[in-house]
């Protein structure tokens, strides 16, 4: 697309209310274009309508109009979740005009250089972790995108000289098109979305816009242990900068002494240090991994890529070892919650994957209670069959996944699983599964809220089930 104001005093439909859409509205409503805005869902469910109405802006609810979309209109803005299938999307194809997400429209506004992460598991963290470096160092970082915040506001408020900080999924990816960040950050690929995108192969292809118009000015950080992130180097023009847990760089960050290959295990991680190699090849301590915030392989893997994205962008490397140090995670991703009668509880609700699952066990040291469960994909489960075998000693089963998790578990040979049988609310249900985990676990054990599904089966959000959960452990 072009620059916003190319569109004024020409049609834009915005499709989707949520945050995003009112903020892009509002943007190209201001700079004279004409905004029509639709949300498939009714008048009583879009309470963001009335502020974009008073400000003369005409707002269609609870259905998708036949004329919506018209040879004179001049750019769709989509909200990231809308499917491409649907009525109006498939008439803008037909008529070759062009569908973006508010990331675009973003990117053409901001003044500021951009960082762009994505990835399948860890932007959260990795993102909320730059932010915290960039300001730990005196620049003036703007988190927002995926995260929360819509990215247009920030695009708006940014100066020249601050940073926005984007975490991008892979449906906000998918609408870009001369989209460019400054520096990218591809963390991992795994089998995902895949309802959304039909194929691996969409899916990659949505992830690989991040670097695909950058530059030899750019920067890309690629996870050289992940071979699809890896592979995605001959993709971009960017230089790349690369982090890995698994081997030494030429240069980039990485883990010394590497760890050992297999993802599982209890590594020692007293000896370990993350280091930063230089384009000179001089080497620079960054931190040990155990003095690390949060604990895990896994995040020892965030923090170097954070490491590098802050490098990038301009911070000394001797100036990230606190900010390293004291970054304690986000909420409901592997968060201590207390100790009671020596078992140690953790909320990691927005593990809603097998893959995120397997991370957090793996992470963490002791015998394992694993409250896990949820909404029912579709998927087998079988990738939790290792889990169940080397590193979990009881499984307490939630959700309508709850017979599939303890069939593998079963075959993995695990003595001890129970299923809870739902109750007269989800509360009640995940107040029970947190007492039975509590009477599994001795002492030195930790129980470990990690569902490895989505939480919408039983609760409005993930964030909702964490809380549930933190709730119950606290009143055992
Ligand atoms: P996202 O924003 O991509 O969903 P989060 O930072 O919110 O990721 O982390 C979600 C969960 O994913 C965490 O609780 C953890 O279990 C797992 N996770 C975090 N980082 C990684 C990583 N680098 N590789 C694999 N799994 C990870």
């Amino acid at each position: 697309m072009n620059h916003p104001s190319a569109y004024a005093q020409r049609p834009v439909v915005v499709l989707g209310l949520a945050k995003s859409g009112v903020s892009v509205a509002r943007i190209f409503h201001d700079l004279g274009a004409f905004v029509t805005v639709n949300d498939r869902k009714s008048r009583e469910e879009s309470p963001e309508a009335a502020e974009l109405e008073a400000l003369g802006i005409p707002v269609i609810c609870g259905h998708h109009p036949e004329d919506l979309i018209t040879s004179e209109t001049a750019l769709v803005v989509k909200n990231p979740g809308i499917p491409y299938h649907i009525h109006p999307l498939q008439q803008a194809a037909e008529l070759g005009i062009e569908v973006v997400t508010e990331v675009e429209v973003a990117w053409h506004l901001s003044v500021a250089p951009m960082i762009g992460i994505t990835g399948s598991n860890g932007k959260t963290t990795t993102t909320t972790w730059i932010g915290d470096m960039l300001a730990a160092v005196g620049m003036r970082p703007l988190v927002a995108g995926n995260i929360g915040r819509p990215l247009c506001e920030a695009a708006v408020e940014a100066a020249k000289d601050d940073w926005i900080v984007a975490e991008l999924s892979s449906f906000q990816l998918k609408g870009t098109s001369a989209f460019r960040p400054k520096i990218s950050l591809m963390l991992n690929l795994v089998e995902t979305h895949l309802d959304y995108h039909g194929s691996m192969e969409d899916y990659i292809a949505s992830k690989q816009k991040l670097l695909a118009h950058q530059t030899a000015d750019d920067i890309a950080i690629l996870n050289w242990d992940d071979p699809i992130c890896r592979a995605m180097a001959e993709a971009t023009a960017a230089r790349v900068l690369p982090f890995s847990t698994k081997q030494e760089l030429e240069q980039g960050v990485f883990v010394r002494p590497p760890y050992p290959q297999t993802a599982l295990g209890e590594a020692d991680e007293t000896e370990r240090e993350l280091v930063w190699r230089d384009a000179n090849g001089r080497d620079h301590r960054l931190v040990g991994v155990h003095e690390l915030g949060i604990p895990g392989r896994h995040n020892a893997a965030n923090a170097m890529a954070a490491a590098a994205a802050a490098i990038a962008a301009g911070a000394a490397p001797e100036q990230l070892e606190l900010p390293l140090r004291e970054f304690h995670g986000v909420e409901h991703r592997l968060e201590y919650v207390r100790t009671h009668k020596d078992v140690r509880y953790y909320n990691d609700s927005k593990a809603t994957n097998p893959t995120a699952t397997t991370m957090s066990v793996g992470s963490l040291q002791g015998g394992i209670v694993l409250i896990a469960g949820g909404l029912d994909r579709g998927s087998d489960y079988m990738e939790l069959l290792p889990l169940f075998r080397d590193r979990v000693k009881a499984l307490v089963a939630i959700g309508q996944t709850r017979d599939k998790l303890a069939g593998v578990a079963a075959q993995a040979g695990l003595a001890s699983i129970q299923t809870v049988e739902p109750e007269e609310d989800a509360e009640a249900t995940l107040r029970t599964a947190v007492r039975i985990a509590a009477a599994a676990a001795e002492a030195g054990d930790i129980v470990l809220l990690s569902p490895a599904c989505a939480s919408w089966d039983m609760f409005p959000s993930y964030e909702h089930r964490g809380r549930m959960f933190k709730d119950s452990a606290h009143t055992l």
